[in-house]
C-alpha cells in the first residue's frame, strides 16, 4: 500500500509515530494509500527545521523571493493536469471542478508574486524638524496553517504564498484525508528553487494540531475547517499567545426577488448548490424565494437537478463526484431522509446512489424548509439545495441575518437600488449580486462573519499580508552633535 510522509527541508521523511490514517478513493470507496499522523517529537522536529531556514529566509531579498514565486507559478501550471487527477484520486472531485480550484490558488500565486510592491512601506520626511519618520513590515517568524479536505490544494495555496514571500517559514498540517497535493505542491516549491525548510509538511490529527498550538515557536496559525475547530483553534492558540485566522462553516442563502429571471436564478442555484457535491464553503445550500415566485422557481429546480451527470473524477463527462467519506456520506444523507418528517418537502431525494461502493449521493431537492429543522440549522455540506419561502425582500434579509453564519450570500434580482440596500444591511462576509459564489479575487481577501470566521484578519490579498507580517516605525534624525542637549519634557513634533 502506497504510503505518504512527511515533508521536512526538501525531502520525504518517514513518520516514527507508528499511527497511520486511512486516505481512500472516495469514487471507488477502497482504501488506496496511508498516512502518517505525527507524534509530538515529530512536529517539534518540522518546527525546528523551519526556524532554523528562517534565519536565512527573513534575510532573502524580495527580487529572489519573487523569482522563486514565478517559477513555482509556472510550474503548477505545467502540472496542472497531473495536479487535477491527485485531486481527482483523494477528494474525488471531477475534472472541471479540480481545474477550478488549481486556477483560484494560481491566482493567490500571482499576487505573491507583487512581494517587493505589497511590502513597501511608508515614508514621512520632516515629520518634525530633521526628523523622519517611516513603517516598514516584518516576518513573524515560523507560521503554521491547518487546512480542510475540500480544498487541499487552493487552500494552503491561500495562506503559503503570502506566508512565505513575506519572508516567514512554513508548517502546513493539511487534511488527514485527501493528503498527497500538498506533497505534490511542496514537490514543485522545491524545484523552483525553494531554500530547504521554507515550506514544511506535517501530516497528522489533533495531537499535531495541539503542539502547533502550544508550541512557543510557532508564531501565527492560518486554520480554515468546520466551526467547532476553528473556535478551538482560535481560543487555544490566542490564549497561548499566537496571531490567529481561523475561517470556519457556512450556511449561504441565495434571495431571489421577483423580478430575477428565474431561469437564470435556477442555473445559478443549481450550479453553486452541486458543484464540489456540495463540499464547498461557499456552495449555495439554501434559495430564500418570495412567495409570488416560489412555485415556478422549485418547479425550474425541479427540472435541472436530476440531469446533474454523476461519477467519478475519471469520466471527463462527470460534472459532480462522490463525497469525502462513508461516514460524511451517511450524514448528509440522514439530513434528506429526516427532512419530511420534520414538516419540509423532499422534492428531490438522491439516497437511490448511496447503494454504490463509492460514496456517492445523488443531488437532492427539499422544499419548505424552515428554522429549527435540523436541515436548515446546521451545515450539511453535501449535494443538498434546500428552499425556504418567504413573505417578502425583509423577510429574506432578516433570515440571512439570524443565521448563526455569515460566509457568502447572493442576491438575484434587476433592481439596482435594492441589490444596493442588500449589500448594505446583510451580516455576511462576501456578497454576490447576481453572482452566486462570491469567492473574491485574490487581491481582495477572504473571509465570513460570525461563526464563519474567528479572528479579526481575512484570509489572503491584503489582509493576508498584514496577517503574515508585524509593523514597525522607525523615528530617525541625524542632528549636529553640537546642538545635543538634556530635555525630559515629552517629545513633541511642534
Ligand atoms: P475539519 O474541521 O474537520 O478539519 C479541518 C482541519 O482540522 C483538518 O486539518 C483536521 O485534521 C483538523 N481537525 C479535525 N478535528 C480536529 C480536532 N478535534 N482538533 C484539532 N484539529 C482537528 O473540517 P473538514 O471536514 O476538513 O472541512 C470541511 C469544513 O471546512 C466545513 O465546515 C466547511 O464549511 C469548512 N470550510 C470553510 C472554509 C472557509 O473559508 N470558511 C473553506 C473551506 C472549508
Amino acid at each position: 500500500m502506497q504510503r505518504i510522509s512527511h515533508w521536512v527541508n526538501n525531502k520525504v521523511v518517514a513518520g516514527t509515530s507508528g499511527n497511520t490514517g486511512k486516505v481512500y478513493n472516495p469514487a471507488t470507496g477502497e482504501q488506496q494509500s496511508e498516512v502518517d499522523l505525527a507524534s509530538i517529537a515529530e512536529v517539534d522536529a518540522v518546527i525546528a527545521a523551519a526556524k532554523k531556514a528562517g534565519l536565512e529566509w527573513r534575510s532573502s531579498n524580495l527580487s529572489r523571493r519573487a523569482e522563486i514565486m514565478f517559477r513555482f507559478r509556472e510550474l503548477v501550471v505545467a502540472n496542472k493536469n497531473e495536479l487535477a487527477n491527485v485531486l481527482s484520486l483523494e477528494h474525488g472531485k471531477v475534472p472541471s471542478d479540480a481545474m477550478g480550484e488549481i486556477s483560484r490558488g494560481i491566482e493567490n500565486v500571482e499576487f505573491a508574486c507583487g512581494i517587493p510592491a505589497l511590502l513597501k512601506g511608508g515614508y514621512s520626511e520632516q515629520a518634525s524638524s530633521g526628523v523622519d519618520v517611516y513603517s516598514i513590515r516584518q516576518p513573524l517568524g515560523v507560521v503554521a496553517g491547518i487546512t480542510p479536505f475540500n480544498f487541499p490544494a487552493m487552500v494552503p495555496m491561500w495562506m503559503f504564498a503570502n506566508a512565505i514571500m513575506c519572508g516567514n517559514t512554513f508548517v502546513l498540517k493539511p487534511s488527514e484525508k485527501d493528503p498527497s497535493a500538498p506533497m505534490f505542491i511542496a514537490e514543485l516549491l522545491r524545484q523552483a528553487g525553494l531554500p530547504d525548510g521554507v515550506f514544511n509538511v506535517v501530516h497528522g490529527d489533533k495531537i499535531a494540531v495541539d503542539r502547533i498550538l502550544s508550541h512557543p515557536d510557532i508564531a501565527s496559525v492560518s486554520f480554515v475547517g468546520s466551526t467547532p475547530i476553528a473556535k478551538y483553534v482560535y481560543e487555544t492558540g490566542t490564549k497561548n499567545g499566537k496571531r490567529v485566522q481561523a475561517l470556519g462553516g457556512a450556511k449561504n442563502h441565495m434571495l431571489v426577488l421577483p423580478d430575477a429571471d428565474l431561469d437564470m436564478a435556477a442555473d445559478a442555484a443549481v450550479s453553486a448548490a452541486f458543484g464540489s457535491a456540495g463540499e464547498r464553503c461557499m456552495a449555495i445550500s439554501v434559495v430564500l424565494a418570495v412567495d409570488t415566485i416560489a412555485d415556478e422557481l422549485v418547479e425550474k429546480l425541479k427540472t435541472r437537478v436530476p440531469k446533474i451527470k454523476v461519477g467519478p473524477g475519471t469520466d471527463p463527462t462527470a460534472e459532480m463526484g462522490p463525497l469525502i467519506t462513508r461516514e460524511h456520506r451517511d450524514k448528509v444523507a440522514s439530513y434528506i431522509t429526516n427532512a419530511n418528517s420534520e414538516g419540509a418537502n423532499v422534492v428531490i431525494d438522491g439516497t437511490d446512489k448511496a447503494k454504490d461502493a463509492g460514496f456517492f449521493l445523488n443531488p437532492s431537492l427539499i422544499d419548505k424548509v424552515k428554522p429549527g429543522m435540523k436541515c436548515y440549522d446546521e451545515e450539511i455540506f453535501g449535494p443538498v439545495l434546500t428552499v425556504m419561502r418567504v413573505k417578502s425582500y425583509q423577510e429574506g434579509l432578516d433570515t440571512i441575518n439570524s443565521n448563526q453564519f455569515g460566509n457568502g450570500t447572493a442576491i438575484f434580482t434587476r433592481d439596482g437600488g435594492v441589490a444596493r440596500q442588500f449589500q448594505f444591511d446583510v451580516q455576511v462576509g462576501m456578497v454576490g449580486i447576481n453572482v452566486p459564489i462570491p469567492v473574491p479575487v485574490s487581491y481582495y481577501s477572504f473571509g465570513g462573519w460570525k461563526a464563519s470566521l474567528f479572528g479579526d484578519q481575512h484570509m489572503y490579498g491584503p489582509e493576508g499580508i498584514n496577517f503574515f507580517t508585524r509593523g514597525k516605525v522607525v523615528t530617525s534624525r541625524w542632528p549636529d552633535p553640537r546642538t545635543s542637549k538634556i530635555d525630559l519634557g515629552f517629545p513633541s513634533a511642534r
